[in-house]
């Protein structure tokens, strides 16, 4: 991939890439805008285009005229019959971040001069634009912007738009324009906007279409520009559209000399406008509608996908002009993407401490949502098949959830043939034992325990912020310590000594050729901390031992029920699995780990060497009297809160749970209990008015007739 800015790229390859680009982004603008069926996200689709950009501004000359970067839309489909517009349906040009909207207002003030300028900010709605032409009052043609000169006629359909007027208001502006222009000649107005699906009526129609087996939309807007090009109005009617409308085509002919002014003109006719619209007297407030608008987009009931910036004055717009896509007076600044495209360079296999093998996709840097990434995982050999990416791929990568890294895809049709398969080496990278893949499962591991690398991963678990936290102790030293053989288990930890430490070779050299070495004072903060990781809770120790399935959560439900790592390695596997939140197979894990003699001999060296393998538990304040029992709290309940209540409860031994059961014990209902209620009756569980609990929480007492 180039951006332009690679100085070693040639003139031949970027024109070679370009081309590609080119025809890539022709297949997917046809996808999006003709067939409302796009195979990419939009940030993908703009990574490629933006790419194309970089090259095209590098080398002018290859830039083309059918070229995606000089187009908007596609033509019309020839489905519907065609509208020239009266005027050019633009686009709009993008600022992908806070600093290119600064570049855009710092190019408009050094116009403006001091004059100053003001600034509508508006949401940029993620529907399809739509132009309603109005004669004498009554809407005469309703057009999509087709590739900007000529739209498709879509007049029926939008008359089954709510709210598209198909009069405008009486009073108002109308009555207006008839004392201006008289009633001699049909008077007409040409409005544009945006029509768009909101996010609760597009869910429900990928349901109906999930359910008539028909492929779901990709997104709101599709669903909203494929319902607009329906063939049949009534199934258009169907859709439940809305719409935005934002821009009065030549408004001086109205008297209008201000966008803010052409919106209220709107509202006034009886158009749906954006009730968040903002005009900021000054440059520096259009941040803050930005930052703001990123952060309630979530709750909006309708899609954005940035804010557009227009300059107020109509006068300044004939200053500005357009270029040959988009007006030089607007702006949209496009929220972060979520996705990006890269190169995949390596699928590099980490071997974990269970000797679980993971492919991890090592690509050219790119910042996603905020942030670079290089890498991410690919989780198994399966994903990489079933994804179908290749090395030397262009992949779509995003942040799961705005965090993780994940590889969505390759972008198939940028292959040149060069690309290759990945294969699962069949020995590990790190020892070059056989690696296994049990039956069943996805994940093939090394077979030998004492992997170099199983055990590096194991050492650093264990000294980790999340269990034995022994600060200080990272990858590199362990390394060293482990090359050194120094350390082979995580019982080792606790027999090294601070001159061992201190003299450890970093494997690095000063400048006059001596060896690096920890020296004194990390040795002795080193030794600290492996003395302040011996009395660390019982639930860190069970984590920082690695057993298989068994995560910090689960370390915790376990030891909760165990208090020492002697009784929880006597439990049986029914016993564990009885405990909350465990199940039988984090039950044969540990009773997995607890039957390998090393394991047991490591606890016994841990326990030798002082580290606290069994805590002392304070006995209970209460006496345990619900021990057993489990209760559901269901309605208001006037002289406590519920969670008062639960806390009560559990302080006598109760759990409290959230649903009703066969398994429920007693079910507490205030006033205007619902459904639990009625199930508790329905299933025959004991019911206790308010009363009666406060009575159990103060007496300790079980009700009476309770089946403990
Ligand atoms: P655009 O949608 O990014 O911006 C221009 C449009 O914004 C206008 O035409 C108008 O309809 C709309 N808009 C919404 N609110 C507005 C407001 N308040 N004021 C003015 N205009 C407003 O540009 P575009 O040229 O329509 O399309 C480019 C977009 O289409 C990109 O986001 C691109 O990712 C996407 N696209 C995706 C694919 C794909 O395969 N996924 C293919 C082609 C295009």
């Amino acid at each position: 991939m180039t951006d332009g800015s690679d100085i070693s790229v040639s003139i031949e390859d970027a024109s070679a890439r370009a081309e590609k680009l080119r025809r890539e982004l022709r297949y997917h603008a046809h996808r999006y805008y003709s067939l409302d069926a796009p195979e990419l996200s939009d940030a993908a689709y703009d990574a490629l285009l933006r790419e194309l950009e970089g090259i095209e501004a590098r080398w002018p000359e290859l830039v083309t005229s059918d070229s995606p970067t000089q187009r908007i839309g596609s033509a019309p489909s020839g489905q519907f019959a065609p509208v020239r517009h009266s005027q050019r349906m633009y686009s709009l040009d993008n600022a992908m971040d806070l600093g290119e909207l600064d570049a855009w207002l710092e190019r408009v003030e050094r116009e403006v001069g001091d004059r100053g300028c003001a600034y509508v900010c508006e949401l940029k709605i993620d529907g399809s634009s739509l132009a309603l032409t109005y004669e004498d009052g009554g809407l005469l043609r309703a057009a999509t912007r087709g590739d900007g000169v000529t739209g498709e006629d879509v007049t029926a359909n939008a008359r089954t738009v709510k709210s598209v007027p198909l009069r405008l208001l009486a009073g108002g502006p109308v009555a207006a324009q008839d004392s201006l222009f008289g009633n001699a000649e049909p008077w007409r107005v040409e409005v544009r906007g945006e029509v768009y699906m909101p996010k609760e009526s597009f869910e429900r129609l990928n349901a109906e279409q999930e359910a008539a087996g028909q492929p779901p939309f990709a997104n709101p807007r599709n669903a909203a520009a494929g319902a607009v090009r329906q063939k049949d109005p009534a199934v258009t009617a169907s859709r439940d559209l809305a719409t935005f409308m934002y821009q009065v085509v030549e408004p001086r002919a109205l008297g209008l000399q201000t966008q803010s002014a052409a919106l209220q003109w709107l509202r006034d006719a009886g158009f749906r406008v954006n009730p968040d619209i903002k005009t900021c007297a000054v440059a520096a407030d259009v941040h803050a509608f930005c930052e703001w608008a990123l952060g309630v987009r979530d709750t909006l009931p309708y899609e954005i996908d940035g804010v557009v910036v227009k300059v107020d004055s109509f006068a300044l717009h004939d200053e500005l002009g357009f270029t040959s896509k988009a007006p030089k007076w607007a702006i949209a600044f496009k929220f972060p993407p979520e996705e990006k495209t890269t190169v995949l360079r390596e699928i590099r296999v980490q071997v974990g401490r269970t000797g679980a093998l993971t492919p991890v996709a090592e690509f050219d840097p790119v910042t996603v949502a905020g942030s670079t990434i290089a890498r991410a995982t690919l989780h198994n050999e399966d994903e990489i098949h079933r994804k179908d990416v290749r090395l030397g791929d262009t992949i779509i990568v995003r942040k799961a959830g705005d965090v993780i890294p994940e590889v969505v895809g390759p972008v198939e049709r940028l292959r040149d043939g060069s690309e290759i398969e990945w294969q699962m080496p069949t020995v590990c990278p790190s020892c070059g034992s056989a690696v296994w893949r049990e039956e069943g499962e996805v994940v093939p591991r090394c077979t030998n325990a004492g992997c170099p690398a199983q055990r590096l991963e194991r050492l650093g678990h264990w000294a980790s912020r999340g269990a034995l936290d022994i600060d200080g102790m990272g990858t590199e030293i362990i390394t060293r310590l482990v090359e050194q053989g120094r350390l082979h288990d995580v019982a080792d930890y606790y027999v090294l000594t601070k001159d061992e430490l201190s003299t450890l070779d970093l494997g690095r050299t000063k400048k006059d050729g001596t060896p690096v070495l920890l020296g004194e004072t990390m040795a002795a903060k080193l030794m600290a901390s492996i003395r302040a990781s011996t009395s660390r809770p019982l639930s860190k120790l069970v984590f920082g031992l690695g057993i298989r399935n068994v995560g910090s959560t689960v370390a915790e439900a376990l030891t909760a029920a165990y208090s020492s790592l002697e009784a929880l390695m006597a439990a049986s596997a029914e016993e564990l699995a009885a405990v909350e939140g465990v199940g039988p197979v984090i039950a044969g894990s540990v009773r997995a780990f607890a039957e390998n003699p090393e394991n047991v001999a490591l606890v016994e060296r841990l326990r030798g060497q002082g580290v606290r393998i069994a805590e002392e538990r304070t006995a209970p304040e209460r006496p345990q009297t619900l021990a057993g029992t489990t209760w559901v709290l269901t309605g208001a309940l006037g002289s406590l809160t519920r969670e008062e209540a639960g806390a009560g409860l559990k302080a006598l031994g109760a759990k409290v749970a959230g649903s009703v059961s066969k398994k429920t014990s007693f079910v507490v209902a205030g006033t205007d209990a619902g459904s639990k209620l009625d199930r508790a009756i329905e299933l025959g569980v004991p019911v206790l008015s308010e009363a009666e609990l406060v009575d159990v929480l103060e007496t300790g007492q079980a009700p009476a007739g309770a089946a403990l």
